[in-house]
């Protein structure tokens, strides 16, 4: 087999973005992809005439200058690749209990909105966005954190200085400290499915990150995320040297002397290369390679929660008499978020669940998606890994009634509270698990966003880095933050590391 310079372990968008740069830079570049579409939770799969993203609804960074549209554009892709924004009035509209509130973009105006609506509590309202404020401001500025301990690092330490206080914040912490009424409480993590876990848990630091950076917009490409996707691999394809190859698992890393010899695929081939960059779960890269192949400390983390995603086909019906449209809609049976994800996550008990609701086709009206006369609706929530694992490698049937059932209920829920009568409009649904997530994504225990987003596994640490092995390198969710933006970024920060070029 061919030697090539870079041998990236996975299309996920991380080894994506650190592959195309590469290979643009001249790079004789690789990319082994275990399934049979590239993107990892960004690929699309078909089902009879429509077409899903398996995870992705929204992304955030694509304006002129932000990451993505960096990295579009100098691939030379980002006339190709379009971005729609999501309504600038609401772009995600959070539920609770029934009472709606549109998140606007502009975090003024989201905050006077508030304070229109609740005046009662204008000043823990005032004290929450000041705090959002300057930590995200501050995060803004993280490119120019110096790497080692100088004069300019005791200046970064001052500049830097909310987030250091924060750093260990949970949002709850944050709550308690303005004395957030619990109302306000849920609408204000009304997002917490970007992060999967409620404001007892969550990195608050990781909280404004989320926030800051929809607040800048929100988007959907036009054309659909597998024509992103596409569009990404086909320039690293059409580099000299270059490949992406599919339905290459890797079973093996080959390690000698300190350093990655080669790789071993499930089919039994052999693919050489001077370096590696896994876009693989640092713990499964780690028994690829085997023992020692990694700083223990890179390993200790536990992951974050699955989810249950239903894939729906809708007929006869426009969603957008239904309160859907160009935004996500938030849906919370009550405003205690900490017990909803309890109940979820701890008490198996989705009698009663969070939902998110993604309506791809009114996001964009471009074709390819599904049969004309069709709208998509998207629909996700938590759920442990663990016991639905265990009985669908134990009891098919007992799986499958189970997966029926949360169905059930969730139809229920949007039949309830949003469409009347959806069943009757349903000409596609497919439901998907934790288990279906580490099957086609290859992702340990179903985990959605890498490393738990909380206090502990966020921070200054998560980043690509290089293994104990001298050509090993780690870019995805967890070697860097999750999302569409996130992992694009880190890929590019890896490019930046290999090769000292800052896109
Ligand atoms: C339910 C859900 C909803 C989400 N919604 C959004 C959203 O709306 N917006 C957003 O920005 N982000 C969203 N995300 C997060 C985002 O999709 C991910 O953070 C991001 O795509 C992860 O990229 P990654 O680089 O870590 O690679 P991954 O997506 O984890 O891909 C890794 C790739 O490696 C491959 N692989 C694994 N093992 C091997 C092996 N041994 N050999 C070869 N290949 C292998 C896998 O098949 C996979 O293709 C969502 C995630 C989930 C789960």
């Amino acid at each position: 087999m061919a030697t090539f310079d870079d041998l990236i372990i996975g299309s996920g968008m991380g080894g994506l973005a650190v592959g195309a740069m590469l290979a643009k830079a001249g790079r004789r570049v690789l990319i082994l992809e275990a399934h049979d579409e590239p993107g990892g939770y960004a690929h699309s799969f078909r089902m009879r005439d429509f077409r899903f993203c398996a995870q992705v609804h929204y992304i955030f960074n694509c304006g002129e200058g932000e990451t993505i549209h960096r990295f579009l554009s100098r691939l030379g892709a980002a006339e190709t690749v379009p971005f729609v924004r999501l309504d600038p009035e609401g772009f995600d509209h959070v539920v609770v209990a029934g009472e709606r509130v549109q998140i606007p973009n502009g975090l003024l105006k989201f905050r006077d909105r508030l304070v229109r609506r609740f005046p009662q509590w204008e000043r823990p309202l005032r004290r929450y966005f000041e705090a959002v404020a300057v930590v995200g401001e501050e995060l803004d500025r993280l490119e120019d954190l110096p790497e080692r301990i100088t004069p300019a690092a005791l200046l970064a330490v001052y500049r830097y200085r909310h987030l250091l206080r924060y750093l260990k914040w949970t949002l709850e912490d944050l709550y308690d400290h303005v004395d957030m009424p619990p109302k306000l409480r849920a609408i204000l993590a009304g997002q917490s499915g970007d992060y999967l876990l409620p404001p007892r848990d969550v990195s608050f630091l990781l909280h404004v990150a989320l926030v800051y950076n929809y607040d800048r917009g929100a988007y959907y490409p036009k054309h659909h995320f597998f024509h992103f996707v596409e569009t990404i691999v086909e320039k690293i394809r059409a580099e000299p040297g270059c490949e992406v190859l599919l339905e290459r698992e890797v079973e093996r890393i080959h390690v000698e002397g300190g350093r990655v010899t080669g790789v071993t695929t499930k089919r039994g081939e052999h693919f050489t290369a001077g370096r590696y960059i896994s876009n693989v779960d640092p713990k499964a890269t780690a028994r690829l390679a085997g023992a020692g192949s990694f700083d223990e400390k890179r390993l200790d983390y536990e992951y974050s929660s699955g989810t249950i995603t239903l894939y729906l086909g809708v007929h006869g019906l426009d969603l957008q008499e239904h309160g859907f449209g160009s935004h996500n809609v938030w849906h919370y049976p009550h405003q205690d978020l900490n017990r909803i994800y309890d109940d979820q996550l701890l008490r198996h008990d989705l009698s009663n669940p969070w939902l998110f609701l993604s309506t791809p086709t009114l996001h964009s009206g471009e074709p390819g998606l599904c049969p004309p006369g069709h709208q998509i609706l998207e629909v996700a929530t938590s759920c442990d890994h663990a016991r639905l694992a265990r009985l669908r490698r134990d009891d098919r049937r007992a799986y499958n009634a189970e997966k029926k059932k949360i169905r059930e209920t969730i139809l229920d829920v949007i039949e309830a509270s949003y469409v009347p009568k959806l069943r009757d409009h349903l000409s596609m649904r497919v439901t998907g698990t934790p288990a279906t997530n580490e099957r086609f994504c290859w992702a340990p225990a179903g985990n959605s966003y890498g490393a738990a987003l909380t206090p502990a596994h966020v921070g200054f640490q998560r980043k690509p880095f290089r293994s104990k092995l001298e050509n090993l390198w780690m870019v995805n969710a967890t070697a860097g933050f999750p999302s569409v933006a996130g992992t694009v970024g880190a890929g590019l920060e890896l490019y930046r590391q290999l090769t000292g070029d800052r896109v």
